[in-house]
């Protein structure tokens, strides 16, 4: 029996003979469901080279984001942002609020990154390394473990309620639970040193932002992974919706030959379907059962795909089976499908200028950000006047101005820091100040500026504070206003 023919992805625009205004007629009904009910999705388990590849990147993320903040870099968290202190520390780097720049760049960076990826290969983000997906996996990977595959799950949630069924649901969300609060934890471990966290949170005397952030994250992890599953994808996420911007005929997408499987019908294994009018599609479904979004991709490319490939794993194990060539689904490129490029030809493509100019900007923008970071000085001073006292006489006749100075070392090491002044004639500083602090540490200072009484004339005057680095030998001149009164 046949079944309905996919719907191409590119389908032919509709004549304009046929385009015409369509009036909007009322439905006669009862009623009218605003919102579509959700079906729950039972992926089946499967095995193959792009499931490996899933799992393999589940590892890898977590790997990096639990183990992350446990690392040191000398006395310190090797990776931590220090939202009390304003200090940001990554690897040797100690970033203060005014090197926000450079975290901004790195925010520029990745989402350029981004495009390039999805301008060659699609959503390779989303089926493999976004955490929607990483922590999907695990969540379905508990379930599996306690609930059965697929069959028993629906089996599971199908029957009444009985002790078995108790047990298992509520060992399934102690799990699950156990992970998400992990998760929660370990992200505040970003912010606040993770062990002083742990010893505070056996101690019972954690913070309350601390405890709020921890159940927040935990609760997000547990709700998105563990109920709300391909519906963030499908209608929460605007990546899904924006992507079909950055795609063109010659991205990698995750695609069914129509040509090839087409008509699709089921059949006994040994059967040379051409000599029966068929495709290689079998239609045993297996495509759909694996798919975490539950899309049928031989309807053609859909904004639910996430690209993930367990269809592709699905199908070609159907082919070992029939004896059929693989790949009926595959990644492949629109273009290439319709010409039937080698991958060779299809690898060719990929150097497309689109791509060659994404990838020669995002080389620029990584180069400049480097640069940067190298010549970043290892100093940073603000400068604020002591608005309690404007200007003075003091002892020996003389004019002061007082100034509140912030010194920031940024380096992993203690600093002894002198502070001078030029702008006006006879400009001292008082005391001939010289200042240590330590590493990675900032402090305020009050400097005293001095002139002779009466030699400067009333107004406003531009002075520069000159603050050098004793053992780095870098120097930093910030601008300030030093006030005469008539
Ligand atoms: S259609 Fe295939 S690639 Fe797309 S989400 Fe479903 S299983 Fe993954
Ligand atoms: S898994 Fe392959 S053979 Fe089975 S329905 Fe999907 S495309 Fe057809």
């Amino acid at each position: 029996m046949d079944s309905p023919a996919p719907v191409p992805a590119s389908a032919p625009a509709a004549s304009s003979a046929a385009r015409k205004i369509i009036p909007i007629v009322p439905v006669e009904s009862d009623s009218v469901g605003l919102y579509e009910a959700t079906k729950k999705i039972y992926p089946r388990t499967v095995r193959g080279m792009f499931a490996r590849w899933r799992w393999a990147m589940v590892f890898l993320t977590q790997l990096v984001f639990y183990g992350l903040p446990w690392a040191e870099w000398g006395e310190r968290q090797l990776v931590l942002f220090d939202l009390a202190a304003r200090r940001f520390y990554i690897f040797g780097l100690v970033l203060y609020p005014q090197d926000l720049i450079y975290l901004s760049g790195l925010l520029v960076v990745s989402a350029l990154a981004l495009f390039l990826f999805t301008a060659v290969a699609g959503r390779l983000w989303c089926g493999f390394a976004c955490p929607q997906t990483v922590y999907t996996e695990i969540f379905m990977w508990v379930e599996h473990k306690i609930e059965g595959n697929r069959t028993a799950r629906m089996r599971l949630d199908a029957e009444p309620m009985s002790l078995e069924k108790l047990v298992k649901k509520w060992f399934k969300h102690l799990v699950w639970i156990g992970i998400a609060l992990w998760t929660g934890f370990t992200f505040v471990g970003y912010f606040t040193p993770i062990r002083d966290l742990g010893l505070a949170f056996l101690q019972t005397r954690m913070g309350s932002w601390e405890v709020f952030w921890v159940f927040f994250y935990g609760f997000a992890t547990y709700g998105n992974a563990g109920f709300m599953r391909e519906q963030v994808c499908k209608y929460m996420c605007p990546y899904a919706r924006f992507q079909s911007a950055m795609f063109d005929r010659d991205t990698l997408i995750v695609t069914y030959d129509p040509k090839r499987g087409e008509p699709r019908a089921p059949r006994r294994k040994g059967l040379d379907p051409r000599s029966m009018a068929l495709g290689d599609c079998i239609d045993c479904g297996l495509c759909v059962q694996v798919c975490p979004t539950g899309i049928d991709i031989r309807e053609g490319l859909q904004y639910e795909c996430i690209g993930c490939g367990l269809c592709v794993d699905a199908c070609d194990t159907v082919m070992q089976k029939m004896a059929y060539a693989p790949r009926l689904i595959r990644y492949d490129t629109q273009n290439g499908m319709e010409a039937g490029w080698t991958r060779r030809q299809l690898l060719h493509r990929v150097l497309r200028p689109r791509v060659l100019v994404y990838t020669a900007i995002l080389a620029l923008l990584v180069a400049g950000l480097l640069a940067s970071l190298v010549a970043r000085t290892p100093l940073k001073v603000d400068v604020v006047r002591d608005r309690a006292s404007l200007a003075r006489i003091v002892e020996g006749g003389r004019l002061e101005n007082v100034y509140r100075l912030q010194i920031m070392n940024a380096t992993e090491e203690a600093r002894h820091y002198r502070i001078a002044a030029h702008g006006i004639e006879g400009l001292s500083v008082s005391p001939d100040e010289r200042v240590t602090i330590d590493a990675a540490q900032s402090r305020w200072v009050a400097v005293r500026l001095q002139v002779p009484y009466g030699v400067v004339p009333s107004g406003s005057h531009t002075v520069h504070f000159d603050i050098r680095d004793e053992e780095g030998g870098v120097q930093v001149s910030e601008k300030a206003v030093f006030l005469v009164p008539r």
